[in-house]
C-alpha cells in the first residue's frame, strides 16, 4: 500500500503531527522533496521534535525512514538534526535511516547565495528561509549539483570542485562583492559533515522496489503545502519543488508506481508564513488573538505567521491539487478563541466574485468574501470523538466538508499524538 501526507495550503498545516501518529501504519517513511527550509514539529510520549530533513517516520523505532532523491539536504543540518535526536535517546541507524544517492547536497555557497540575493533585494524581497533551497535547486537543474552518491567516491568531488567553486566565484565574488569561496573550505566541509553518513547512502529506489514487492507499506510525507508548489502554487512566492502527492513517487524515486491513499492535511483555518498573496489574512485584534491561540511562530525559522480564516476557494484548490481522498483537519481546538468565526468564502477581484482560486496578479488583487459562522466559545482539546463536540463545532466541520468536497476523517484539537478523532 502506498499512503501520503500532503498539505493543503500553504504549509505548517500538522502533516508531521499527522505522519506520527499514521506512521504506525506502516513500515517505511519517505521525504520526497524539499530540504531543511520547514520543520515539522511531533510532540509524542518521547518529548517535542522539530525535524527539518528527517522524515517523521523516525521517532519509531520499527519505521525504515529514506530520505528520497527529490530532497536537498545540508549536511551540516542533517548532523545537528540527528545529533539532537540522539541525544534524546532516539537510534538512528543505516537500517533505520536511508539516504538517496541521487539526493542533491545543499551546499554553504548556496545558503550564501540565498543570503546575499534577499539582502539585494532589501523590500521586494522573496521572504526566503535564506537557507540555500532556491540557489541548490537552480543548479540541481543547471546540472552542476552534488549528490549524495558523489560522497561515496571522493576523488571525483576533489577533481569537480574547483571549477564549481570558481563558477559561484563570479557571482559571489564579482557580482556580490563578497569574499570569494575556496576550494578547499569546501572539501573540508564535505568531508566533515557529509563522510560520517556514508554508510547511510544507497539506492533508495532498489531498496523501495524489494520492500514493496516483498509487501511493505509506504507513506510518502511531503514538505509544506499545495499552494508552496512551484508549478501550482503562489509562483514565484512559492517553494523550489514539488509539493503535490503526484509528485511523491517520483521524488522518492519509485516513479512507477501510484499512490493509494492520500491523507490532505488542512488547518481549521488559514496561516502563511513569508511573502506573497494572502486574502484572508486578519489583521489587528483578530489576527493577534488567532496567531497567539495557535503558537502560530514558523518551526524552521521563529518567524511569526501571518494568520487568517478558513480560505474555502484556495483549500478546495489544495484538495484538488493533492488529489486528496480524505482530510485530516488540524488545530479545531485554536478557534474556540473565537465568538463568531470567519470563513473566507470566495474572493472579490475588481468588483467580481469568484469562487476559484486565481494565480499572479488576480491574486494579488483578491479580497476576501467573509461570512462568520457560530463560535463554541468553551475548551474542546478534551473531546475525543465528533459527538463530544458542541453543536456549533460539528457545524463548522460540516460546513467546511460541504465546501471543499472532500470527507474530513480525522480531527485534531490539540499537538499530542492522541490529542484527535476520526469522524
Ligand atoms: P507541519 O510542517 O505541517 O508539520 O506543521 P508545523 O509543525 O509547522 O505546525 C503545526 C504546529 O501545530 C505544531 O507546533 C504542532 O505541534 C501544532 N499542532 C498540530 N496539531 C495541533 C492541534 O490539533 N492543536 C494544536 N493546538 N496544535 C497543533
Amino acid at each position: 500500500m502506498l499512503g501520503c501526507i500532503a498539505g493543503i495550503n500553504w504549509g505548517d498545516e500538522g502533516k508531521g503531527r499527522m505522519v506520527d501518529l499514521l506512521s504506525e501504519g506502516y513500515d517505511i517513511v519517505v521525504r520526497y522533496q524539499g530540504g531543511n527550509n520547514a520543520g515539522h514539529t511531533v510532540v509524542n510520549d518521547r518529548g517535542r521534535f522539530i525535524l527539518n530533513l528527517l522524515p517523521s517516520g523516525i521517532l519509531r523505532e520499527n519505521t525504515v525512514n529514506v530520505m528520497g532523491p527529490g530532497m536537498v539536504i545540508d549536511l551540516e543540518h542533517l548532523r545537528g538534526e540527528v545529533k539532537k535526536l540522539r541525544d534524546a535517546g532516539i537510534d538512528i541507524t543505516p537500517e533505520h535511516l536511508k539516504i538517496s544517492d541521487k539526493a542533491v547536497i545543499c551546499m554553504p555557497y548556496h545558503k550564501l547565495l540565498d543570503i546575499l540575493e534577499e539582502d539585494r533585494l532589501g523590500d521586494a524581497k522573496f521572504g526566503s528561509t535564506r537557507r540555500g533551497i532556491a540557489p541548490v535547486y537552480a543548479d540541481k537543474y543547471m546540472k552542476k549539483a552534488f549528490r549524495m552518491g558523489d560522497l561515496l567516491d571522493m576523488d571525483s568531488v576533489r577533481r569537480k570542485l574547483p571549477a564549481v567553486v570558481e563558477w559561484k566565484n563570479l557571482l559571489i565574488r564579482d557580482g556580490y562583492k563578497s569574499q570569494a569561496l575556496e576550494s578547499s573550505k569546501m572539501l573540508e566541509w564535505l568531508e566533515t559533515y557529509g563522510l560520517p553518513f556514508k554508510e547511510y547512502i544507497c539506492d533508495t529506489s532498489e531498496y523501495l522496489w524489494n520492500a514493496y514487492d516483498g509487501g511493505s507499506s509506504i507513506l510518502f510525507e511531503a514538505q509544506l503545502g499545495a499552494l508552496r508548489d512551484i508549478d501550482f502554487g503562489i509562483y514565484p512566492y512559492t517553494t523550489s519543488s514539488s509539493t503535490i502527492a503526484a509528485y511523491a513517487p517520483i521524488g522518492a524515486g519509485i516513479p512507477d508506481k501510484k499512490v493509494d491513499h492520500v491523507i490532505g492535511v488542512m488547518k481549521a483555518y488559514s496561516s502563511c508564513v513569508g511573502e506573497g498573496p494572502f486574502a484572508s489574512e486578519l489583521f489587528g485584534d483578530q489576527g493577534h488573538i488567532l496567531r497567539e491561540a495557535g503558537c502560530e511562530y514558523g518551526a524552521a525559522t521563529g518567524r511569526p505567521r501571518r494568520v487568517g480564516g478558513f480560505d474555502v476557494p484556495a483549500s478546495r484548490y489544495g484538495v484538488r491539487m493533492q488529489g486528496a481522498s480524505c482530510i485530516a483537519l488540524t488545530k479545531l481546538d485554536v478557534l474556540s478563541c473565537f465568538e463568531k468565526i470567519p470563513v473566507c468564502r470566495a474572493y472579490d477581484i475588481d468588483g467580481e466574485i469568484t469562487e476559484s482560486f486565481p494565480s499572479g496578479e488576480r491574486l494579488i488583487r483578491a479580497k476576501p468574501v467573509y461570512e462568520y459562522l457560530d463560535g463554541w466559545s468553551c475548551d474542546i482539546s478534551g473531546c475525543r470523538s465528533y459527538d463530544q463536540l458542541p453543536a456549533a463545532a460539528r457545524e463548522y466541520i460540516s460546513h467546511i466538508q460541504r465546501n471543499i468536497s472532500c470527507p474530513i476523517r480525522y480531527v485534531s484539537v490539540g499537538p499530542g499524538r492522541d490529542e484527535y478523532f476520526e469522524i
